[in-house]
């Protein structure tokens, strides 16, 4: 393999998503400019965002001041959690794209399903209205589990092009990532190296020293190959451009089944289904 272009998969209305992005999570948004023109410099063509980060307006400029086309970057946002109701929805979405400054979204998503705060069927209804009138080229959903998924599937019409969740080898998420991809629904994975608890591991540590790349490498590598769309965050330009350099090298069937071993059902951010009250 010479090649080291980012793949593209195509989602389930057509849109293709370049597989490897660039997280801006915790970035702040003095910072942020920078962060995301030293990732389009290394080739990196999708950024990954929320009104949660506070960084939007700063992803935008980035993009702006890029020098590519629109077309070639690809742009992630997603709805908050204070906004679960379809007036609110519809408000909070033109507030993103005022800050991004950058026409349409190409992917937005609810960013967890909050059940006690609204009706996130009502949500994704609004998100369809949405999507109609041209404020996404895709629309989808993060933090769903399977019921979230399914009551979608019941009661509106629009299949999510993607869920957004947590996985990385201590939390594989196989029965969710299988159901997504049985319903045409790609699998984001969030938090792709733990937030950097991974890269310790000693499993990790000597297949990295076998394939003589890092361990990050490896583990981003890894999802790859098990079709998972990842966007790992570094402020740190080296590293930024490592986890970019993953597609000229593949891991065997015995080295992916040596990772997915690892599996823990060991989380970094709160479960889904426990994560449903606004603080305060
Ligand atoms: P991550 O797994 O990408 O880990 C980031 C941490 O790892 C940072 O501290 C960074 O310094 C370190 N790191 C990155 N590359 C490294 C390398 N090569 N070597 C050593 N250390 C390295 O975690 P994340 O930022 O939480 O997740 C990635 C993105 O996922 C976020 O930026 C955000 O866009 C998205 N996200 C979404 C949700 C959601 O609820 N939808 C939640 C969390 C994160």
């Amino acid at each position: 393999m010479a090649e080291n272009t980012v793949p593209e998969i195509p989602l389930n209305n057509g849109v293709r998503i370049p597989q490897l992005g660039f997280g801006v999570y915790q970035i702040p948004p003095a910072e942020t400019k920078a962060a995301v023109l030293t990732a389009l410099e290394a080739g990196y063509r999708h950024i990954d965002t929320a009104q949660m980060y506070g960084n939007e307006r700063e992803v935008g400029e980035a993009v702006r001041e890029s020098g590519l086309d629109r077309g070639e970057v690809f742009v992630t946002s997603k709805l908050n959690n204070d906004a679960h109701d379809p007036q609110v929805a519809r408000e909070a979405t033109a507030r993103s794209i005022d800050a991004l400054g950058i026409g349409p979204m190409d992917l937005y998503l609810v960013h967890w399903p909050m059940p006690a705060v609204g009706d996130y069927t009502e949500t994704w209804r609004a998100m369809e209205r949405l999507y109609e009138d041209g404020h996404a080229r895709a629309i989808g959903v993060s933090n769903f589990h399977i019921p979230h998924l399914q009551r979608l599937f019941a009661e509106t019409e629009v299949v999510p092009a993607v869920n957004q969740i947590e996985v990385h080898p201590y939390l594989t998420q196989e029965p969710l990532r299988a159901f997504n991809a049985e319903h045409g629904i790609a699998t984001e994975a969030w938090a792709p190296i733990a937030q950097g608890q991974v890269l310790d591991d000693p499993v990790l540590v000597a297949l990295a020293a076998e394939v003589g790349r890092s361990v990050a490498q490896v583990v981003l590598r890894w999802h790859i190959q098990r079709d998972n769309i990842v966007f790992p965050k570094s402020a740190t330009a080296s590293r930024v451009a490592e986890n970019r350099d993953i597609f000229d090298f593949a891991l065997s069937d015995e080295q992916l089944a040596r990772i997915d071993a690892l599996n823990a059902d060991r989380r970094r951010g709160p479960n889904p289904d426990e994560f449903n009250l606004i603080p305060g």
